[in-house]
């Protein structure tokens, strides 16, 4: 590592792309895809992978990151041979991101010879075999069939000259990480290797240690995450009544379309169970199920045939849907950045759209913690028998499960009556308690 902790990077970008010293036709197919100036993760990257650096950097999607490695990628290609092995790997977590990240970088390609294939399962094998046969220039796959390939010695990584990890983080939460470190045992030791993650933590430095060469640490994540537009509510409630909550939220909101995100398979199967139960064009989607299944349910949901999907976070992150008016976190995610994906699900296209979280009072904590991250008070939300009680002394007495208290009594009884009314009645700003207040 060059430094222990990834440099800052603004996010306002001066340059232009002829000053990152790139080819004219590179410079053409650029003005042809209508790019006029480098985004920051495409000014600070690619001189740096063009000078031949490992590089890290902490980026999202929608920053650019895919033509941030793709354009110098293209630039340093070797002239295509008849049958030539890949000189590019690109390992991204769901096929839906391979073809996209294909897409782009061959859109990028305009004016010059490149073989691509895109190498991802629940698609036959065989077709990916021909065309490897053919000769192939970048390979962009998912390393579950990435590593088939290598077991049917149908893949030659020889040639590699550059391997890149796209969203590494969500590689390594969908399980990844061993077939991952398998594929890079077999990458040439010369090879380039370039990760792009929206989280860095240990794990992914440890990775980085291991197979990257010094690399360049750069973080373009912004300061405070933006899911502005939309409305955000929590409810504290027990885990016990939490199904009740959601029955009783569905019949009120009367939902256009809603996703209900779970935190665990199991708890996700469990509520499209109960729920299709009380209401029609119930589904579910979560990693156990095979990517027709998941294709078939995604299909349904945009075309409104489901109205609610119940869903886990590491396939609702992917989920571009217009018409999703409601998001309810039935179980606070484990992370506040996935917060951040679950809700950005709704509110698309400048429609409205509103979250709910359901809190228990254990995760007062984690509720301050992405309150922090979106630099916004979440408001508590009330519903008919799930009522807020404001008082420590009353928990005792009536609901004691049922109150926002994170380890701190409220601090005066004016600050709890200054609380932030139910959506029903909306008020001022929400008021936060001193430990809240002052963690913001
Ligand atoms: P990505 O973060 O790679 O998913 O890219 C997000 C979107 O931005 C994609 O639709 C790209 O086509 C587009 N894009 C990437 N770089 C630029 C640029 N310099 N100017 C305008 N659009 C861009």
């Amino acid at each position: 590592m060059s430094s222990s902790e990834p440099a800052e990077v603004s996010h306002q970008s001066n340059v232009s792309f002829a000053s990152l010293g790139l080819s004219e036709v590179m410079l053409a197919s650029l003005d042809a895809a209508g790019y006029q100036v480098p985004s920051p993760v495409q000014a600070g990257v690619i001189p740096l992978i063009l000078a031949g650096r490992d590089v890290l950097g902490q980026a999202r999607t929608g920053t650019g990151k895919t033509a941030s490695f793709g354009i110098p990628i293209l630039e340093r290609l070797a002239k295509p041979k008849r049958g030539g092995a890949p000189q590019a790997l690109i390992l991204t977590p769901t096929r839906e991101l391979a073809v996209q990240v294909r897409d782009e970088i061959e859109k990028l390609s305009a004016g010059r010879t490149v073989r691509f294939a895109a190498l991802y399962g629940g698609k036959p094998i065989k077709s990916q075999i021909v065309k490897l046969e053919k000769g192939v220039d970048i390979i962009v796959g998912t390393p579950g069939r990435v590593l088939d390939h290598l077991g049917r010695n149908t893949l030659d990584l020889r040639e590699l000259k550059f391997v890149v990890l796209d969203e590494a983080d969500r590689m390594l939460d969908i399980g990844f990480r061993p077939d991952i470190e398998k594929i890079l045992r077999r990458c040439p030791a010369d090879r380039q290797t370039l990760l792009l993650s929206a989280t860095v933590d240990s794990v992914i430095k440890k990775l980085a240690e291991r197979y990257m060469r010094e690399p360049e640490m750069l973080d373009f994540s912004p300061k405070t995450k933006s899911v502005e537009t939309i409305e955000q509510f929590y409810f504290t409630v027990d885990q016990e009544r939490k199904f009740d909550l959601l029955l009783k939220l569905i019949e009120r909101e009367q939902p256009a379309q809603a996703i209900i995100f779970c935190r665990t398979k199991r708890g996700t199967d469990k509520i499209q169970i109960k729920l299709a139960k009380k209401f029609a064009g119930v589904d579910c989607m979560h990693g156990d199920m095979n990517q027709g299944m998941r294709d078939r349910v995604m299909k349904r949901f945009r075309a409104g045939e489901v109205k609610l999907l119940v869903a886990t976070d590491v396939v609702g992150r992917g989920i571009d849907v217009t018409g999703i008016s409601h998001i309810i976190n039935y179980d606070v995610p484990e992370s506040s950045d996935d917060y951040v994906h679950r809700v950005g699900r709704t509110g698309r296209m400048g429609r409205e759209g509103v979250a709910y979280t359901f809190v228990t009072t254990e995760q007062g904590g984690e509720l301050t913690r992405i309150e922090e991250l979106i630099n916004k008070l979440l408001i508590r939300a009330e519903i008919e028998g799930f009522e807020t009680v404001s008082t420590v002394k009353s928990t005792a007495t009536t609901a004691p499960t049922q109150v926002r208290f994170f380890g701190v009594p409220p601090a005066t009884p004016a600050a709890t009556e200054s609380a932030p009314a139910p959506p029903s009645a909306p008020a001022g700003p929400p008021k936060m308690k001193k430990k809240h207040r002052r963690a913001l």
